[in-house]
């Protein structure tokens, strides 16, 4: 304990006792740094620790300020706060006794607290996390979030409106992606040897993507995460779920033991058991997220907990043969520009993955703990190329499986589009009248186009989906 300290000590508390002063500050815990991270609606304060703190938190008002009181701790040097973009004005601390810690954030606007702690992890030791929410009144956002009419997609002259504003016929909705760009502010993920960080690539490539399929007719992209700065896992299923969506993507590149590995995999969820050891070491470590940034304000209430059981036992199915899919088309174009891991898509328990009634997929673009993969992944082009890939891949999948009532659906059902043959694995529990149905084609089709001579199917079996006799529109 230095000498500023006693002194800040002896300025802040009044009615302060004297003995107090014998208690040995050394044994508690010390608050070395705080991290300030920016996201749309909220700010995150992330105080690293030396060892566990009990706190409490509460607000006062005119002026605005939020009172933090860390017990069993002491500052380890001033706190330096870059507070740009938020609500915070500046910070003040002061020992409240020798082993009491009261932070004072003042602030320009009200504010909604909410804060826990975490336990020490690979990447960061105990903290504590103060959530900063916006109070939903506030008409100006420190950082808003981007839409289509502030931030255009593609470039937009004046006289020539951008794609996306242009009237879709009939009113056909378009067809919408959420992009997942992972890990963010608190969670780096996983990190090259030049110090290339995931969280920053894979916004890269996410916005690229978001870039492209933006100037798709009848398209149209929405991003989980816009900057850089941390959401929980079930956030950004959440996220995509209020977008809308009808493809979920998440983007990564991955670090493994071996800096030798390199590749881009897909994978789709598995329900149980994940389909290689590295399917499992990959999800274990994706799924640390939320241990590295905390999920502790996040929760299923009771009604979403019973909604998510049914949809899950409803579509749960449908929506991993669909995933199944769409990596595979993704798989494949991707490998037309990289090196793949795995030819197959992959199966395993990625949280992020598991959105019952939304299909969805995990991109990893490759190893960034390789080094030549990590000096690929952060150059523009080879970004913009991988990007392409997975919009090829997203786009076939589409114009094949276009979901009713979108422009795509419209386009194809006028003969626009070609509704080709198609393959479908077939997985346990289903049943040709199952597909019969799904494919919206008739038993004896799918019998003759498979030259099957019962309906009995095993797991793992390809079939070929016969071409829907379409109607003709009127
Ligand atoms: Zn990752």
């Amino acid at each position: 304990m230095g000498l500023g300290m006693r002194m800040r000590a002896l300025v802040a508390v009044v009615g302060f006792m004297l003995t107090a002063l014998a208690v040995d500050a050394l044994a508690a815990t010390q608050v070395k740094s705080v991290r300030v991270w920016r996201a749309p609606d909220n700010t995150r304060l992330v105080f690293d620790l030396s060892g566990p703190v009990q706190h409490s938190v509460f607000t006062l008002s005119s002026p605005d300020r939020l009172v933090i009181d860390i017990n069993g701790a002491t500052l380890a040097a001033p706190l330096e706060v870059n507070s740009a973009n938020t609500p915070i004005t500046s910070v003040r601390s002061a020992q409240r006794t020798p082993t009491d810690l009261r932070v004072v954030v003042d602030l320009n606007k009200t504010v909604t607290p909410k804060s826990f702690t975490l336990a020490p992890n690979q990447q960061y030791g105990n903290r504590l996390v103060v959530d900063l929410y916006d109070s939903p009144a506030d008409a100006d956002p420190p950082v808003p979030t981007p839409s289509v009419a502030t931030t255009p997609a593609v470039p937009v002259t004046p006289t020539q409106p951008s794609i996306k504003l242009e009237p879709v016929p009939n009113g056909k909705r378009d067809i919408i992606i959420a992009i997942d760009a992972g890990h963010g502010g608190e969670d780096p993920g996983a990190s090259g040897s030049r110090g290339q960080h995931e969280k920053d690539v894979v916004l890269a490539i996410a916005k690229e993507l978001q870039r492209q399929i933006n100037a798709e007719k009848g398209f149209r992209a929405e991003l989980t995460r816009t900057g850089d700065y941390f959401i929980p896992l079930r956030k950004r299923t959440e996220i995509a779920r209020k977008k809308g969506a009808d493809l979920f993507v998440s983007i990564h590149a991955d670090a493994a033991p071996s800096t030798a590995a390199f590749g881009a995999s897909v994978f789709a969820l598995s329900e149980r058991g994940a389909t290689s050891e590295t399917a499992r070491w990959l999800a274990d470590s994706e799924n640390r997220s939320d241990l590295i940034g905390g999920a502790g304000n996040v929760s299923l209430d009771d009604k979403d907990r019973m909604l998510a059981g049914v949809l899950l036992d409803l579509s749960m199915t449908a929506s991993l043969t669909s995933s199944l899919n769409v990596g595979q088309k993704v798989l494949s174009n991707i490998g037309q520009v990289t090196s793949l891991h795995k030819r197959r898509v992959e199966q395993a328990g990625f949280m992020v993955l598991k959105s019952p009634d939304i299909p969805s997929i995990l991109v990893e673009t490759g190893f960034i703990s390789n080094a030549n993969e990590a000096n690929k992944l952060s150059s523009a082009a080879h970004q913009q190329a991988l990007a392409r890939s997975i919009r090829t891949g997203v786009k076939q999948f589409f114009q094949q499986n276009p979901p009713p009532g979108t422009y795509i659906a419209w386009l194809r059902d006028t003969g626009k589009i070609a509704q080709g043959p198609r393959d479908h694995t077939v997985r346990s529990g289903e049943t040709l009248a199952m597909l019969a149905v799904r494919y919206q084609v008739g038993i004896a089709a799918l019998r003759s186009a498979n030259g099957l001579k019962t309906d009995e199917l095993k797991v793992g079996q390809h079939l070929e989906i016969p071409s829907t006799v379409l109607a003709a529109q009127p």
